[in-house]
């Protein structure tokens, strides 16, 4: 699939010390603008992967969902999921699991360990995240939902991995585990020597060694892979290729400017040669 990946919003419930993002204000992505690329750029990529910031977390989330969804993209969205629910009586905006169901092929969950003390080392703010996200598996059950868990892999909980397994595998709409190497990239690169690992590759064989039968697909996301190698579009709108080796990105355009949608469409087809870093 050639994958278009935006970064909606840089609002987030967490603060997480190892996080990408920069922190620089609660920056939203321009709907009309997002919506006339991809519009553009449907005759070329076919997959639409949204991440943040917790994209559940964008006002024009629904319109954005609704607007995808009619021009046929597969569509990937990336969250911590706590706004996921059926009760609008809450004190920040809910987004319905069962309009998501319709909407969403791959919902991606974090979990980042077996246990709270574990999980909330990477992921800030909330101290019974695990609980949190156990419950949210539970109940996501009872809808039409494909799961994929996002774990990022680093020094605080590489020997955690087959718990974390354990904890996930009898999930029945989990259709794949994604094993992250920690890149320090913007928050996290401060906090580099707190979270990277230098075995990573080792860890995650050794893990897949001790896996036998899996009901869902397991895969590798080494850092190396990524570097340099996909294109995301930001909140306002730039396509950059993230530089984490020098922790910079190249920029080629800006969906602003529909004069470079060529351009942006262009880097992405070739980032997409490396797929196997978004599917
Ligand atoms: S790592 Fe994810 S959950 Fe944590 S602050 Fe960043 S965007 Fe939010």
């Amino acid at each position: 699939m050639n994958t278009i990946l935006v970064e909606v919003t840089t609002k987030c419930l967490h603060k997480c010390a190892g996080c990408c993002n920069h922190f620089d204000g609660n920056i939203e992505i321009d709907y009309d603008i997002l919506s006339k690329f991809l519009d553009y750029a449907r005759r070329y990529c076919n997959k639409l992967t949204l991440c943040g910031g917790d994209p559940l977390l964008y006002s024009k989330l629904h319109d954005l969902l609704e607007f995808a969804k009619a021009k046929d993209y597969f569509i990937s969205l990336d969250t911590v999921g706590y706004n996921i629910s059926e009760d609008l009586d809450q004190t920040i905006p809910t987004v319905s699991p069962r309009f998501l169901s319709t909407k969403v092929d791959m919902l991606g969950l974090c979990i980042d360990g077996s246990t709270n003390q574990i999980a909330q080392s990477f992921r800030t703010n909330y101290i019974d995240i695990i609980d949190r996200q156990l419950n949210l598996l539970s109940f996501l059950e009872n809808y039409k939902l494909n799961i994929c868990i996002n774990t990022v892999v680093s020094k605080k909980n590489y020997y955690d991995l087959k718990n974390i397994y354990n904890l996930i595998k009898n999930f029945n709409n989990i259709k794949k585990w994604q094993l992250f190497e920690f890149v320090a990239t913007g928050n996290g690169y401060k906090n580099r020597d707190v979270y990277e690992i230098a075995d990573y590759d080792n860890i995650v064989d050794d893990l897949l060694s001790q896996i036998d039968n899996s009901k869902f697909l397991i895969q590798k996301k080494h850092k190396n892979a990524r570097s340099t190698n996909y294109i995301l579009i930001t909140p306002k709108g730039t396509a950059i290729i993230p530089d984490p080796d020098n922790n910079s990105n190249i920029e080629i355009g800006n969906i602003k400017n529909q004069s470079t949608f060529d351009t942006i469409i262009a880097e992405i087809l070739k980032s997409n040669e490396h797929r196997s870093i978004y599917e």
